[in-house]
């Protein structure tokens, strides 16, 4: 997991069943001889990561396409640094070097180690004068990280390019000078198919064009693969992701999808036409500024900036997803998911919040914390913000105040941009609705501060005073 030679890597040793996990870890991960040279060094301790679909073949048994067992058990020791997974052959419970070695078992070494292992994306954004920028974000599943991370800047943004170094997985530590630096664990994307195309996200479809695996897509009949939102027009004809005959009149008329919704492409990071030049840096990248983000359709800006290190921590720690529609000017039911980290963390998240508060005391360089919330909606339910390419106009404030470029104006929550501080070249974006996008309503935040105590007291015997603090500095504020 990470580059061979670099020393934030780490080795694991799967041993699985399951021929589809092998092709696909040779994509997700460094294999092979120059990885056994490194065990061989014995220099490593190494992560034995034991695999089985759990359907052990009698014999003469005929085998089925997608063997998984009725029960399932995907075990994690940190004690004893091991991975045991049975019963399914699918994404993060097979793929072991992912969630649950590069996150799970991570996060507990990077605890005991002084690091990190965040469920964030790396970018680099590069200004028309070569400026470099690296920021990591963390956005839940499904939430844009694979999007924003290979974003293509709008019209309006010539000469600006933004580079990708990773799209789930962020390993970071700081170097000698107490500057935080970043690797992808991973060499590989592992991406939600559906909604992928060559408009929405054209990075994604280059890398996915050759040496990838499909997993629950449909297949054409000239031995292509589909998936709705591929094209416009979808195929006449199809094998679905279950193998039976689809025609776009089924689909009416059943419902059925073509591809499952949560259908993937595992595709090489390297053939990304926007792979960053550093992406295998054995020291990493220098991350300046951290974003977190997460579907509110109301209360949560477009973006805000955390006023410091230990606010930007509570911001991360609160942060959340709307798991029921909102009605205009109420809140949906919100799913607290700190830092992306609620399924991924291998340890009690209050210790998790405390150390992302220690870490700060071995930095000479404070990356700045952002939030961002690409999915507010109008009193219609429509998105207030086009999103996609559009969040450049969004990351290049963020480089500005990174670089001490914009000024910002102070709010109870943060630091907002003013309007004249966005570049709205080639974008028609008018004050009213900016203002309407990045309304702080108080009465709303004092809802949303009681949302965070009930994270809190499910935290309670291990969060850290600091955040009780933040929150009735935010309070106060309010
Ligand atoms: P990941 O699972 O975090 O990597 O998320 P993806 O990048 O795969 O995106 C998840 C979903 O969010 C997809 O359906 C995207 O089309 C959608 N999405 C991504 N970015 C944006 C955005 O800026 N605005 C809106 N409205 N949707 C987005
Ligand atoms: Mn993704």
């Amino acid at each position: 997991m990470g580059p061979i030679d670099s020393p934030a890597s780490q080795i694991g040793v799967q041993l699985t069943d399951s021929a589809y996990v092998v092709v696909s870890m040779r994509i997700m991960t460094r294999i092979g001889l120059p990885v056994f040279r490194e065990i061989d060094k014995d220099v490593m301790r190494v992560v034995p990561c034991m695999h089985s679909v759990g359907v052990p073949l009698a014999p003469g048994q005929k085998d089925v396409p997608w063997p998984c067992n009725k029960e399932k058990y995907i075990v994690h020791l940190p004690e004893s640094r091991e991975i045991w997974s049975f019963g399914s052959g699918y994404g993060g419970n097979a793929l072991l070097g992912k969630k649950c070695f590069a996150l799970r078992i991570a996060s507990t070494m990077a605890r005991d180690e002084g690091w990190m292992a965040e469920h964030m994306l790396i970018l680099g954004v590069e200004s028309p004068q070569g400026e470099k920028t690296y920021v990591a974000a963390a956005f839940p599943s499904a939430c844009g990280k694979t999007n924003f991370a290979m974003l293509v800047p709008p019209k309006g943004f010539e000469g600006w390019k933004v580079w990708t170094v990773g799209d789930d997985i962020a390993w970071i530590r700081p170097d000698e000078n107490g500057q935080l630096r970043a690797i992808n664990p991973e060499a590989g994307f592992f991406g939600v198919a559906p909604g992928t195309s060559w408009e929405t996200n054209p990075n994604a479809m280059a890398t996915l064009s050759r040496n990838s695996i499909f997993t629950n897509v449909a297949l054409t009949p000239d031995g292509g693969v589909w998936w709705e939102g591929m094209t416009k027009e979808p195929p006449a004809e199809c094998l679905d992701w279950q193998g039976n005959r689809w025609t776009p009149e089924i689909g009416k008329q059943t419902g059925a999808k073509a591809a499952h919704p949560n259908a993937r492409f595992t595709a090489p990071a390297s053939q990304c036409p926007t792979i960053d030049p550093a992406w295998e840096d054995p020291n990493g990248v220098p991350i300046s500024a951290f974003i977190f983000g997460g579907r509110r359709a109301a209360v949560m800006p477009l973006i805000y900036q955390a006023f410091n290190w230990s606010a930007g921590v509570y911001v991360g720690a609160t942060m959340g997803s709307e798991m029921t529609a909102a009605a205009a000017g109420t809140i949906g039911k919100v799913r607290r998911d700190p830092m992306a980290m609620l399924p991924f963390c291998g340890y009690h998240m209050g210790d998790y919040f405390r150390h992302w508060l220690k870490m700060q005391r071995l930095l000479n360089v404070t990356p700045r914390i952002f939030h961002v919330n690409w999915f507010r909606k109008d009193q219609n339910g429509n998105f207030l913000w086009p999103g996609y390419r559009e969040n450049m106009r969004v990351l290049k404030w963020i480089v500005d105040r990174v670089h001490g470029r914009a000024l910002g104006k102070e709010s109870p929550i943060g630091w907002l941009p003013k309007y004249e501080d966005i570049e709205w070249k080639a974008l028609d974006f008018s004050k009213e609705r900016f203002e309407e996008l990045q309304a702080v309503d108080r009465n709303a935040w004092k809802q949303e501060v009681i949302g965070h105590e009930e994270l809190f007291i499910k935290l309670h015997d291990h969060l850290p005073p600091e955040m009780v603090y933040e929150r009735e500095l935010l309070i106060c504020r309010l």
